[in-house]
């Protein structure tokens, strides 16, 4: 019998995982289960094609799913499209084309006993089984599939319309999805639009195709700013240095803090840290391949993230965004490091984001496995100064900035629980609404 592997989402991730399979499959035979609930594959949130031809927010020069052939999806774009050239943005719908017929021509190309087996249905349920077949996924319209493996390729999940809106959910008038507009609207219309961001353009750029029927358009943003052009990415804007720093980065601790130090650089004076990002991005096939093979395999288990249901809470989204990643990163160093320090090829390093709704406040815990923290550092962890690494060392924001961020800045609680060689859980405590939050506080 041949293995079965369920994919389970066939928008970008399922489609490039099945066909990377397909091309270069196991040595047995085997069947990949490619499962859609949509009616196509190869388009999930991103790519499906629309009455407005929306644009990729990347060039097309940088967006093969094939990182052996930089190129290729330019050169489908080009064999469809004339006069373009690898700086253009293209239509979304051209990707999801580009994604369908790369699996497609992977099937066309698959070993006799590789097979891609497609399927319009939904996922239900997940089984735990004995036998040959560990997994069964169950459906909603078919029977259960046995599987030796099941990849959840599953994208986001929509966000649950604000609770502030309840009372207007279920009036016909109401969009939760902002693409979904009816198309009877006219100049004797009017529309608002909550949020200011890159959403509210589309939105807007659907609701104006018609000149003649252009409702009146109103938009409420908190800070009264426009979304910065995703466009704006300079091509070679930060290369010599940014390549040079990159290039010391021969573990993923060296990685993270090269990372950081390449958005910080490029923050100022007027920079946008999110071009360090486009340029990272760029480089990841070969930073990848640079890490040491002790730290390409999946070494720490995501447990869990974010819950939708904890609501949003008025913070600056960017130094709290700081305090989260120094809190992972740590934690992501402490349980690898317990991994080497063990010796124990059945420890399994994890780590845990959860976020809790406490009515007015929202509790945020990032838990990991690690090697703990020691009582003497425990007591000292969140003054400043103090550090337990070597100087020179330690680029990280530091536990008292981090504390100055959450308690002073935000009026929330930070606060370590830990078990040396157990386990170390940091609970922060976040008011939902800061008083203190000005024009460059967000919501998240
Ligand atoms: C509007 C929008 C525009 C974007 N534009 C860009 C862009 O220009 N460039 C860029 O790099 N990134 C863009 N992104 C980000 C993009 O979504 C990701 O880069 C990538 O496509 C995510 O891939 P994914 O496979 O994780 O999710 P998706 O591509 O969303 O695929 C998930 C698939 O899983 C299916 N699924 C979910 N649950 C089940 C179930 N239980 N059973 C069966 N099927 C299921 C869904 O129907 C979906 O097709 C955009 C995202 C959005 C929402």
């Amino acid at each position: 019998m041949p293995n079965t592997l369920v994919i389970v989402g066939a928008g970008f991730s399922g489609t490039v995982l099945a066909a990377n399979l397909l091309r270069r499959p196991p040595p047995k035979a085997v069947d990949i289960v490619l499962v859609e609930r949509g009616s196509s594959m190869g388009r999930g949130a991103a790519y499906a094609t629309h009455e407005f031809p929306y644009l990729l927010n990347v060039p097309a020069a940088r967006l093969s799913a094939d990182s052996g052939d930089p190129l290729q999806f330019l050169r489908f774009a080009q064999g469809r499209l004339a006069g373009i050239d690898g700086e253009d943005f293209l239509p979304r719908a051209l990707y999801g084309d580009y994604l369908q017929d790369l699996l497609q021509r992977a099937e066309g190309a698959a070993r006799d006993d590789v097979r891609l087996i497609r399927i319009f249905d939904e996922v239900t349920g997940l089984q735990r089984r004995d036998g040959q077949w560990p997994f069964a996924a169950q459906f909603a319209r078919r029977a259960a599939i046995p599987a030796n493996a099941v990849i959840l390729a599953l994208g986001a999940p929509p966000p649950p319309p604000p609770a502030w809106a309840a009372s207007v959910w279920d009036h016909g008038a109401f969009r939760q999805d902002p693409r979904d507009l009816p198309n009877t609207l006219t100049a004797e219309h009017k529309v608002l639009i909550v949020g200011n961001g890159l959403t509210m353009v589309d939105a807007v750029s659907l609701l104006s195709r018609d000149p003649k029927r252009v409702p009146t358009l109103y938009t409420i943003s908190r800070r009264g700013l426009l979304p910065r052009p995703q466009t704006a990415f300079r091509a070679g804007a930060i290369q010599g240095s940014g390549e040079a720093l990159l290039a010391h980065a021969h573990s993923l601790k060296a990685l993270l803090n090269a990372c950081r130090k390449l958005a910080r650089e490029v923050e100022t004076p007027q920079g946008d840290w999110r071009e360090a990002v486009s340029f990272i991005r760029n480089l990841a096939p070969s930073l990848w391949r640079r890490l040491p093979a002790a730290e390409r395999v999946g070494e720490v288990m995501i447990a869990s993230y974010g819950n939708p249901a904890a609501g949003e809470v008025d913070l600056y989204p960017q130094e709290v965004t700081r305090v989260l990643l120094n809190l992972i990163s740590n934690g992501f160093y402490a349980a690898t490091k317990r991994k080497a320090q063990d010796g124990n090829t059945n420890f399994e390093p994890i780590l845990a984001a959860t976020t809790k709704n406490l009515g007015d406040r929202v509790e945020i815990r990032i838990r990991d496995n690690g090697t703990g923290i020691p009582p003497e550092v425990k007591e000292k962890m969140f003054n400043p100064f103090f550090t337990t690494k070597p100087a020179g060392e330690g680029t990280g924001l530091g536990l008292s900035i981090s504390h100055d961020i959450i308690v002073k800045q935000h009026a929330g609680s930070i606060v370590v629980d830990t078990q040396p060689g157990e386990f170390t859980e940091f609970k922060i405590v976040l008011p939902r609404k800061a008083a203190a939050i000005g024009s460059t506080g967000g919501r998240a």
